[in-house]
């Protein structure tokens, strides 16, 4: 599988010829036009987790001709900006629901802020999970109350992620978390048989690397942090190769 960093949450992921995108708000690489405009592909799902400026952009309407399906977190429905899209193409998407065509299986899981994360099952088998904005979130400066909402909230959708398979995880390692940025992703790589991490939701943080304890608990996988908008690895089932192209 080929994947590129679009901003934020955002990644282009191609396996053979079909094409995910998810949470493209922004691209100033250009990644998705140009994979358009080159038009290689069987495929084209756009999702959206959340309708978060940052997660969810208007110009991704401009896909529309060649969009296979629209797949938006339920809440999107509500926005005006969603107004300008074709109805028919989009599926929107509650918690914990499942929707899948004759190419690809998704399924839906709740955040821990607006929106869901999202499970793609491709026809190779492969499977994707982008957490959207699901994360423990945890605020030095929120009231006591708050950060133990926010506790029994992540701790809560975690018994539903137990297990989970996935060959890619993207995830939020959020900087701005300071000394909690590892909580949430650690508590998922060890409780999930993620085979390979992605960090996400770090825009103006430099690349993360992974202390002993997250290291120890992610057993060995490979992980990637995207600093720069357009980058991209190869994943091969193993490891993450710099891409060449
Ligand atoms: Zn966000």
């Amino acid at each position: 599988m080929n994947i590129n960093y679009l901003l934020n949450s955002g990644f282009l992921i191609r396996d053979e010829k079909i094409l995910l995108v998810f949470d493209d708000f922004e691209d100033p690489a250009g990644i998705i036009d140009a994979a358009y405009d080159k038009g290689d592909f069987d495929r084209l799902y756009i999702f959206a987790t959340h309708a978060h400026f940052d997660h969810f952009g208007t110009h991704i309407r401009a896909y529309a001709p060649k969009v296979t399906r629209y797949i938006f977190s339920s809440d999107i429905k509500r926005t005006k900006r969603v107004k300008i899209f074709p109805s028919p193409k989009i599926t929107y998407m509650k918690r914990y629901v499942e929707w899948q065509d004759d190419a690809i299986k998704v399924r839906s899981f709740d955040s821990t802020d607006v929106g869901i994360a999202f499970h793609v099952e491709l026809p190779t088998g492969r499977k994707i999970f982008h957490a959207g904005d699901f994360n423990w979130w945890h605020w030095d400066d929120d009231t006591p109350d708050n950060i133990e909402l926010a506790d029994k909230a992540f701790k809560r959708q975690m018994k539903r992620l137990d297990g989970l398979e996935a060959d890619i995880a993207f995830f939020p390692v959020d900087g701005r978390l300071g000394i909690w940025q590892e909580a949430g992703p650690k508590d998922f790589v060890a409780r999930t048989k993620v085979k390979s991490f992605v960090a996400m939701h770090r825009v103006d943080y430099p690349r993360w690397e992974p202390s002993p304890a997250f290291l120890s608990a992610a057993k060995n996988i490979p992980i990637w942090s995207p600093a720069t908008p357009g980058e991209g690895r190869i994943f091969d089932g193993e490891n993450f190769l710099e891409a060449t192209d």
